[in-house]
């Protein structure tokens, strides 16, 4: 299938009452694992793609594998540019084909994040591409990722949040309510009426990062106060760790193994999150609610 509008994705999922899993991919095997698991679900889906992760495989590369796959999808995919440090690796991202991009610069002061925010939004709306802004910040505390998110949790106020999305025009909001990046330690508790004051202060859809190890009905609370886009990462790179460690011993087995009990254990937990946020079963009904979207884009058709 070509690839759908983000902003549109997300508006229908705030509508209908779910939320869209946001998986990021680390290589084309994650991809692959990603895609198939979003169609066993028939669920609409997003690969992301984060900076941070960048030292690990080629994104250029990795991007056009992922947009062949994407339009051989029997679901709708879209490609985000997850964890953005600035404008110059917005724009090159887009370029390679993300058709969403976040700004992950809300560790900045407040003005600033809103000036490098605009920027980008102003650079990203020119051509197609949706914009997710963050006010407070999520940060990690253990795992393969909690490194890369250093400091401490900064709740999102809700009369910032709403002047954040006024002065910057950013299509989705992502939001620091309690969840933290990487493998939780304790139970997560969530702060769920700043998230429905949040909800009731920005008209756009919000996101939340660090969704790993949370409760299903934690999603599900949260998902019925507006958040309808889930970022997952660290769930798929333990259930990948482990899966490659046993299938790689004995050694002899062969590198394949690995990278098929990878793609197999990626794929399982998709389809499963996909079935927790409320997204499985919607690719259909996602598709005919959302405009297309190419690389220079042009819509092509709208509604
Ligand atoms: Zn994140």
């Amino acid at each position: 299938m070509p690839l759908i509008r983000v902003d549109d994705l997300l508006n229908h999922a705030r509508t209908a009452g779910y939320a869209v899993g946001a998986y990021d991919a680390v290589d084309s095997n994650f991809v692959s694992a990603i895609i198939a698991g979003a169609e066993a679900a028939r669920a609409p889906v997003i690969v992301s793609f984060a900076e941070m992760h960048f030292a690990h495989y080629d994104f250029p590369v990795l991007m056009a594998a992922a947009m062949v796959a994407a339009r051989r999808a029997r679901v709708p995919v879209a490609l985000f540019f997850d964890h953005g440090t600035g404008l110059e690796t917005a724009r090159d991202a887009i370029r390679h084909g993300a058709n969403g991009v976040m700004a992950d610069v809300s560790h900045l002061p407040f003005s600033e994040n809103v000036a490098v925010t605009r920027s980008i939004v102003a650079m990203a709306h020119a051509v197609g591409v949706t914009v997710e802004g963050e006010v407070g910040y999520v940060p990690g505390v253990a795992g393969e990722d909690a490194i890369l998110h250093p400091g401490e949790i900064q709740l999102t106020a809700p009369a910032e949040a709403a002047r954040f999305v006024a002065e910057t025009g950013v299509d989705v909001l992502a939001v620091s309510i309690g969840t933290v990046h990487g493998r939780i330690r304790d139970e997560i508790k969530l702060d769920l009426d700043r998230l429905a004051a949040i909800a009731k202060a920005v008209a756009v859809p919000l996101v939340i990062h660090g969704g790993t190890g949370l409760a299903d009905e934690q999603f599900r609370a949260l998902i019925a106060r507006g958040v309808t886009k889930v970022n997952y990462y660290t769930g798929l790179s333990d259930l990948a760790s482990a899966a490659a460690a046993a299938a790689l011993d004995p050694i002899d087995a062969g590198y394949t193994a690995g990278l098929d009990a990878v793609r197999a254990v990626v794929a399982a937990e998709v389809t499963r999150t996909c079935e927790i946020f409320g997204a499985a079963g919607r690719s259909d009904a996602a598709q005919s609610a959302c405009r297309l979207w190419q690389e220079d884009g042009t819509l092509l058709r709208g509604n």
